[in-house]
């Protein structure tokens, strides 16, 4: 098992948020979180990142055997966790060159060949490489650099905050061929794939990026969880509420 999730309880603020959150995803697998808006995606999210905020309140999580319960944000990068957020902040000063360097672990003075061709791929040229990471930046720059940074960092274990969000609509699929990319989808079978968990609101990506579990989100605690295909398909006929009666049936 890649993450274990047990029992979690999270407080923001001295309020409640998460509770009663068992996950677990094995090496080269994908869940799909789902969920309403304000069930608590982004706080699972933030909370598996270990933002000091995000107060544990009660269980545990395991990445690789190791108890990363109480580990920060950095120590949890460093041990193969990576992260695309919803609205990623932008950072005055520092230059999206420089930090594709220490993602990559690079220590020369020009960025390598190797991540200059992956920027080229993703439409990313080297002018834009010199700018401030994600200042002024439009919404697909962003998404496009997260996932430049991402594949300098390699992580094992990768969470897409609502990835599809706010990109057109004919822009979702390439998108998706990008988070396939990252998590090593376009790999032969019998290759080990990363491990990724995608939260989506509607979940329209979903017809281009190939998971294996899905979970709703419902006040705080997972509601049910089932095949992608037919969780997705309850929703559609019968709402998020409805569709929890529906996974029971399954
Ligand atoms: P989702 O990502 O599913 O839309 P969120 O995790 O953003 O949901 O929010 C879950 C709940 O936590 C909401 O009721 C929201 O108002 C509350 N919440 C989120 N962030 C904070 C915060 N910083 N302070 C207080 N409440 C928060
Ligand atoms: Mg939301
Ligand atoms: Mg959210």
């Amino acid at each position: 098992m890649l993450l274990e999730i047990t029992d979690l309880a999270v407080e923001v603020n001295g309020k409640e948020i998460l509770s009663d959150i068992d996950l677990y995803i094995k090496e080269g697998e994908t869940h799909v979180l789902l969920g309403p808006n304000g069930s608590g995606k982004s706080t699972l999210f933030m909370s598996l990142l270990g933002f000091p905020k995000y107060d544990i309140t009660r269980g545990e999580i395991i990445f690789k055997g190791e108890d990363i319960t109480n580990l920060t944000t950095t120590e949890r990068v460093r041990k193969g966790i990576g992260v695309s957020f919803q609205n990623p902040p932008a950072i005055r000063g520092v230059k999206l060159n420089d930090l594709l360097k220490i993602e990559h672990g690079e220590s020369g003075e020009e960025l390598s060949p190797e991540m200059k061709d992956l920027a080229t791929k993703l439409k990313l040229d080297q002018r834009f490489l010199e700018r401030d990471v994600n200042l002024g930046f439009s919404g697909g720059e962003v998404k496009r650099s997260e996932i430049l940074q991402l594949l300098a960092q390699q992580p094992d274990f990768i969470m897409f905050d609502e990835p599809d969000s706010g990109v057109d609509i004919e822009n979702v699929e390439l998108l998706a061929e990008e988070i396939n990319t990252l998590l090593d989808k376009d790999k032969k079978p019998g290759m080990r794939q990363k491990s990724g968990l995608l939260i989506t609101h509607l979940g329209y990506i979903l017809n281009f990026v190939s998971a294996d579990t899905a979970h709703v989100l419902m006040d705080g605690k997972i509601a049910c969880s089932g095949n992608p295909t037919e969780v997705l398909e309850d929703i559609r006929k019968e709402g998020f509420k409805g569709c929890v009666e529906c996974c029971k049936l399954h």
